[in-house]
Formats: structure tokens, C-alpha cells, sequence
């Protein structure tokens, strides 16, 4: 691999976050569990709400509640408008060259299964390859395999090296003539690792191969550019960005979609209905048949500007901080083993305690208030690479504290004397 492949980290030194304060504005931050102050370290599962987004989506009900796109009265108008709205917000906030380039998925899983379903279905061939890497999560991995095997073409997998991060060789050795597809994650929520996508994606786009990123983990803590990355496809959850379930993004590149079929009919994407048959509305509409998820982009939309008034740098620096201090603290604790020590890492702190299963670590952590997960993270094959059947998981978000850290240790300590 070439020294530029990993980009620099940003310096921290400049970018304070006011993080006491901050946590007020995530009222369930304050809650008890179990009878202990909650230290919520599960944020790669799911990130907090703020206030901001609870009210967007309580006002939305209470106040402006109406379907969207074919009513002529005054609230569907408005719900069409807010609606609609989110749509820019979210091209800002990854960057992309127009609103039309988003469209609004159920999350990231139903991104990457539209891509392969639309784009892949209709363009693979017997023989075609689709590029993975060996450290996706299973929704950037059954997805392929399914279309896969409607089309004939076969999914490869770049290898992952001890430290968890990827083997540019191999990648360079697998991206052939007949790769189709890249699908890549950015960051991964089993290891941490930050992979080089933009780096990856120009090598496959030099070869003319298409290329989607699994955005999920890293929407929240690293800022996105959709262009300067270069990919085709992005895709990304509201409810790991501090907004919504149910509602996620997919960015696609305009030349695409435009030539990509619908993958789900029904209203609001067509253009025209017979009884013979149909043509389709241009992207996005193609893409989102029937009634959306109206409250939740809407809160979505609440999230994303919440997110940008926090700032991104400093949620990125902040964070840099703190998983160098839990990784140091952590990392000192005897019988733990970290997996995942890429160059590259953000928010994420993978681990196994020899002797003891990553349930029983959660669970006594469980005890202590300490919500971290236990388990394969849905990388299965992330396991299986490093003979482990699953590891304990703490991931951060920029509302975490140095003091949450040193509960979690303390908590770890406690395994290590319950089962010692
Ligand atoms: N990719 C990665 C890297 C993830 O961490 C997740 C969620 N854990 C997903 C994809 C799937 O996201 P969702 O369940 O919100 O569709």
C-alpha cells in the first residue's frame, strides 16, 4: 500500500466541545438504570436522541401531522414542504450535488439492497464479480450474495490483516476485469477501522467499476463529502445519526439513478398507470413507492442540523480523544485483548476478556449501568477471522465522558474478580 492511503488525523487541540453541557440536551442521559447513573456505550447499535429531534417529531404529530405529495389542503402542503426539505439538508450534509440525488430508505440496509436490486439485478452477468471486503457488516454482505445468485456473478471478499485493517495488496489483486461492484464500509462497527474509500474507490473507478460506501458508522463521526469521495452510491441510518428509526439515506450519483429501474412499484413513483402498464417519476420518486416515513425524515432532518451545529470537527476531535484514552485504559487491563488496532479508528473499542464470554462481560456490566454489546455485531466473518465467536463492544458518540470511561474500567475490573 502507498503512505498516502490513510488520510492525517485531524489536530484535536483547537476543537473543544462543551460536553457537560451538551449532555443536557439528551434527556435520557440523566436516566438511572438498574439503580446506577446510565453510561450508555452502545452507540454503534444506536445512537441518543436530542431534545431537538424528540420535539421535531412530537410537533410534526401534534401539530402538522398530514400524508405528503397529492393533498391540496393546507396541512399536506406543509408536511409536503418540510418533507421535502430534509431532502437539500441531507445533500448538504454529505455533499452531494443535488437534493435529487437522495433518496429516503428505511436505513442503510434497505439502501444496499436497493442498489444491489436496481443497479445490480439489471446490470450483472454470469461471471461479473461483486467486490466485498472481509470486514462488512451482514447487510453489505447477503445483499450481494442474493443478487449474486439471481445474476451468476460471484462475490469476493478482500482480506482483513491481524491489526483490522485491509490488505490494499489483495485488494489490488482482486479488483480484476470483471469486478462490477465495490461495496465498502468506511468505518467498521466491529473493529473501528477507518478504511481509505476514497483511495479505493479511485482505484476502482480508474477500472470503470461502481462503487457503493456503507456510511453507516461513519455518517456520525466523520465528516462526509460524497464527491470528494468519488463513490456512486452512499448509504447511511438516521437512528445512528441521532435521529430517527425507520428512516435512512441512500446517495446516488444522478447518472445512475436516472438509468436505474424502480425496485418497488406502487404510488408516488410512477409517472403513469394503465392498465397495460406503467412509466416511472424520475429519481428520487422512483425509488420511494408508497406513503414515507414523514415524521422520521422529518426528525432526521432536526438531527442533521443539530449534528451541524454541534460541529463536525469537534465531534471528530473529541471523539479522537476519548477512544485514545478508553483504548490506553482499556487496552492496560490484564487478560484484555483489544481486536481491531488499525492506524485508522474512530468511536469504536472491540474487546475479549480472556476466560470470561462477551455475555458475561455485558451483563455484569450491565449491573454497574455500563451499556455496551456483547456479541458478533452482525460481522460474523469478522469473527471468524479472528477465531473469537464474539467480543464485547464499547462505542462512543461525542456526549461520552472520560468519567464514563474510567466506570467502564472499573466494571472491568469487577469481571475479572467475579470469574478470576
Ligand atoms: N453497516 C454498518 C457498518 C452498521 O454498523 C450497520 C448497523 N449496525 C448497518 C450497516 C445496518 O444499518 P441499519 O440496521 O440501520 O440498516
Amino acid at each position: 500500500m502507498t503512505a498516502t492511503a490513510f488520510p492525517t488525523p485531524t489536530p484535536s487541540a483547537t476543537l473543544a466541545l462543551d460536553v457537560e453541557r451538551l449532555r443536557e440536551d439528551f434527556p435520557i442521559l440523566s436516566e438511572r438504570v438498574r439503580g446506577k447513573q446510565l453510561v450508555y456505550l452502545d452507540n454503534a447499535a444506536t445512537s441518543q436522541k436530542p431534545r431537538a429531534v424528540i420535539d421535531a417529531v412530537t410537533r410534526f404529530y401534534s401539530a402538522e401531522n398530514a400524508n405528503i405529495h397529492r393533498g391540496v389542503h393546507y396541512l399536506s402542503e406543509r408536511a409536503t414542504i418540510a418533507y421535502d426539505a430534509v431532502r437539500g439538508r441531507v445533500a448538504r450534509f454529505i455533499n452531494a450535488s443535488s437534493p435529487a440525488e437522495i433518496v429516503f430508505t428505511r436505513g442503510t440496509t434497505e439502501g444496499i439492497n436497493l442498489v444491489a436490486q436496481s443497479y445490480g439485478r439489471s446490470t450483472l452477468r454470469a461471471g461479473d464479480e461483486i467486490l466485498i471486503t472481509g470486514m462488512e457488516h451482514h447487510s453489505n454482505i447477503v445483499p450481494w450474495q442474493m443478487v449474486a445468485a439471481q445474476t451468476g456473478a460471484t462475490v469476493r471478499a478482500v482480506p482483513i490483516t491481524d491489526a483490522g485493517e485491509l490488505d490494499l495488496d489483495a485488494f489490488d489483486r482482486l479488483l480484476t476485469e470483471r469486478t462490477r461492484i465495490l461495496a465498502v464500509v468506511q468505518l467498521s462497527n466491529a473493529l473501528g477501522s477507518i478504511n481509505p474509500v476514497r483511495w479505493l474507490v479511485a482505484r476502482a473507478r480508474e477500472r470503470g467499476v461502481v462503487t457503493l460506501v456503507d456510511g453507516a458508522q461513519s455518517a456520525p463521526h466523520l465528516p462526509v463529502d460524497v464527491q470528494a469521495l468519488g463513490c456512486d452510491f452512499f448509504a447511511f441510518s438516521g437512528h445512528k445519526v441521532f435521529g430517527p428509526t425507520g428512516v435512512g439515506v441512500l446517495y446516488g450519483r444522478s447518472e445512475l439513478l436516472e438509468r436505474m429501474p424502480p425496485w418497488q412499484g406502487g404510488g408516488d413513483m410512477i409517472e403513469t398507470v394503465t392498465l397495460e402498464g406503467s412509466t416511472w417519476a424520475l429519481p428520487p420518486a422512483r425509488f420511494e413507492a408508497g406513503t414515507p416515513m414523514i415524521a422520521e425524515v422529518i426528525g432526521l432532518g432536526a438531527a442533521l442540523s443539530y449534528v451541524e451545529t454541534v460541529g463536525r470537527e469537534a465531534i471528530g476531535a473529541w471523539e479522537e480523544e476519548l477512544l485514545a484514552y478508553a483504548t490506553e485504559r482499556v487496552g492496560a487491563l490484564n487478560g484484555v485483548r483489544l481486536i481491531g488496532t488499525a492506524r485508522e479508528k474512530a468511536s469504536v473499542l472491540s474487546f475479549v476478556v480472556d476466560g470470561v464470554h462477551p455475555h458475561d462481560v455485558g451483563a455484569v456490566l450491565d449491573d454497574e449501568g455500563v451499556a455496551i454489546r456483547a456479541g458478533h455485531h452482525c460481522a460474523q466473518p469478522v469473527m471468524q477471522r479472528f477465531g473469537v465467536p464474539a467480543t464485547a463492544r464499547a462505542s462512543f458518540a461525542f456526549y461520552n465522558t472520560r468519567d464514563e470511561v474510567d466506570t467502564l474500567v472499573r466494571g472491568l475490573r469487577r469481571v475479572r474478580t467475579l470469574f478470576a
